[in-house]
């Protein structure tokens, strides 16, 4: 897995931004295939019949086009527009150009995530961030197309603080672009079905399993590994947690109360007074 990595950040380093959506799809293929033959359990890839499974899968494609693709536009969209005219009306210029382009990768990976990790403790501490955060915990079962599922305002809420910040300090676009691909790949396989060992790799990025243990269906658990790309801050923090109580049968999800459908999903976190806890 390691491997697959510097093999994925390689080929977004290198490729022109209008092939990345190929790139992007060429991994998730990768992924997916992953899944099916070294799987970290069995039952959670997409059954196939399509009654049970194509409901699921669709269900995802819907959330990757909703929050994933139209959410990142708006995010990044909203994100210059408030950090450009912070930057206007305090010109300055902080960030360190003259670092090396790796230091400067890894300062922006840094703050990438930083901004989140508190964004994402707060979801699972406030109600009223919870209702839309929830919908990110309904499924039972993680795969690969997991990671967008979001409602499009706990999408947005998530996401937009550790851009601006960047966008502020004056990050660079040839930093800002191929660091945020690569974490957001990282975010993928971190959502995805893949058993992958938590050795090395899982002492700076959030692996498949650190991140499972987030979507466990014990309050206990779901309370750490806040990271969406990195764990280090989870480290920092002391949210940290490396393995689930039960390592041989694990649930995930949340209530049985959650709502079902898409429409549902969308609306029910704008009028439902009370909601299951966080
Ligand atoms: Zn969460
Ligand atoms: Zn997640």
């Amino acid at each position: 897995m390691p491997l697959y990595l510097v093999c994925a950040a390689t080929a977004i380093f290198n490729a022109p931004p209008d092939e990345i959506a190929w790139v992007s799809l060429l991994y998730t293929v990768v992924l997916f295939l992953a899944e099916r033959l070294i799987p970290a359990n069995k039952e959670w890839n997409y059954p196939l019949n399509f009654k049970e499974g194509g409901r699921e899968f669709l269900a995802d494609v819907f959330y990757i086009l909703l929050s994933g693709q139209l959410g990142t536009r708006i995010v990044q969209i909203v994100a210059s527009y408030a950090a450009f005219r912070a930057r206007d009306a305090w010109s300055f210029n902080f960030w360190p150009m003259t670092w090396p382009f790796w230091a400067q990768l890894v300062l922006a990976a840094l703050i990438y995530d930083f901004v989140p990790y508190f964004q994402h403790r707060a979801a699972h501490r406030w109600e009223i961030i919870w209702r839309f955060h929830a919908t990110h915990h309904y499924p039972e079962r993680m795969n690969v197309l997991k990671g967008s599922r979001n409602h499009p305002l706990d999408f947005f809420f998530l996401n937009v603080g550790g851009i601006a910040v960047l966008f502020f300090l004056g990050v660079p676009s040839e930093v800002f672009l191929p660091m945020t691909l690569t974490l957001d790949l990282l975010n993928t396989i971190a959502h995805s079905n893949i058993n992958v060992s938590d050795r090395f790799i899982g002492w700076f990025f959030v692996t498949p399993h650190l991140h499972h243990i987030h979507h466990s269906a014990t309050l206990e658990e779901s309370k750490s590994n806040f990271g969406c790309r990195l764990i280090v801050w989870d480290r920092v923090f002391g949210t940290f947690r490396p393995r689930f109580k039960e390592e041989s049968a694990p649930l995930l999800g949340v209530s049985p109360r959650r709502p079902r459908s898409i429409y549902q999903q969308l609306v029910a976190p704008l009028y439902r007074r009370r909601y299951d806890e966080p």
